[in-house]
């Protein structure tokens, strides 16, 4: 009964899959398993780096799909790079060189001038991108990414790089600083880079995955830094970000109390967004001070 899974028939029954992070996985049901339909969720889809990895432990087959995207996303060679991790040589911050895209789209979400150049967000012309660096407390470069805002950019929302042995950079409202515990120890995880801003313009420290996955190594470090309550505040809106929620709970569960936030707790319609940068700091600040208390 051995047949090969095909990964990417897998995207029509979960577009979900395309836009994986690495070391990312997901379950879902086998469509069409030849060992029987009640699959149970057990087809697993696994992404490292430029590659999909399938396997059913339904019906014991395998599959694997090396995908053009997933090469741009790793950044070509930048994963080669050991220790060594530069930001794009013409990343500008003269408001002058920048398209309008990019300017609308950090305005969109308020993250004004004097907030782009504490964090060092600009434009790459070469990349056609809004650059997002990573660092760490030492304003050492951990990663970056390149956040498509051009209409006729057809590549994915987000192309990340990030040093080899970095495996889940975490980008840090407060970089400069050590944790303040401000409002009682409280560290909110977002998915993005600007909601964590958005959310640090709230009242509260955050930081950000670059996705929805989160490490071992992460939980160590909120440990390390003696957060006493953890908010996971992702996009609620699918269930593979269910699922990530769910694993994220139960890691930090070991190390600090968690909530996690809802569609609900938003006064959120159905397929709202609702990821922090969606909100005002009012708004961020009113919704985890609620959070907390319930
Ligand atoms: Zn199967």
């Amino acid at each position: 009964m051995s047949e090969y899974i095909k990964i990417k028939d897998l995207f029509e029954f979960n577009p979900d899959i395309k836009e994986m992070d690495d070391d990312e996985r997901i379950q879902m049901n086998h469509p069409n398993c030849p060992a029987g339909q009640d699959t149970k969720q057990r087809l697993f889809i696994t992404k490292k780096g430029a590659k999909w990895l399938a396997y059913c432990h339904n019906c014991t087959n395998h599959g694997g799909m090396t995908g053009e995207q997933a090469y741009i996303r790793r950044g070509g060679q930048s994963l080669q790079i050991e220790g060594e991790l530069h930001l794009p040589p013409d990343l500008t911050f003269e408001i002058t060189e920048q398209p309008v895209e990019h300017v609308a789209w950090l305005h969109q979400y308020g993250i004004k001038p004097s907030v782009q150049s504490y964090y060092d967000i600009g434009w790459s012309e070469a990349w056609g991108r809004t650059i997002l660096p990573v660092f760490d407390a030492e304003h050492k470069l951990l990663a970056y990414q390149r956040r498509r805002v051009l209409r006729g950019d057809q590549g994915p929302k987000y192309l990340t790089t990030r040093l080899e042995h970095i495996k889940n950079p975490v980008f840090r409202s407060s970089p400069k600083r050590n944790p303040t515990h401000r409002n009682g120890g409280v560290l909110v995880l977002t998915e993005d880079i600007l909601s964590s801003i958005r959310v640090d313009q709230g009242g509260f420290d955050a930081w950000s995955l670059l996705g929805t996955y989160m490490t071992n190594n992460v939980v160590d470090e909120i440990a390390q830094a003696g957060y006493e309550k953890v908010v996971i505040w992702l996009d609620d809106d699918n269930l593979a970000v269910r699922r990530s929620q769910k694993v994220m709970r139960r890691k930090i569960k070991q190390v600090a109390d968690v909530y996690v936030m809802r569609h609900g707790d938003l006064n959120a319609r159905y397929g709202d967004k609702t990821d922090p940068k969606v909100f005002t700091p009012d708004e961020i600040h009113t919704a985890i001070t609620r959070k907390l208390a319930q």
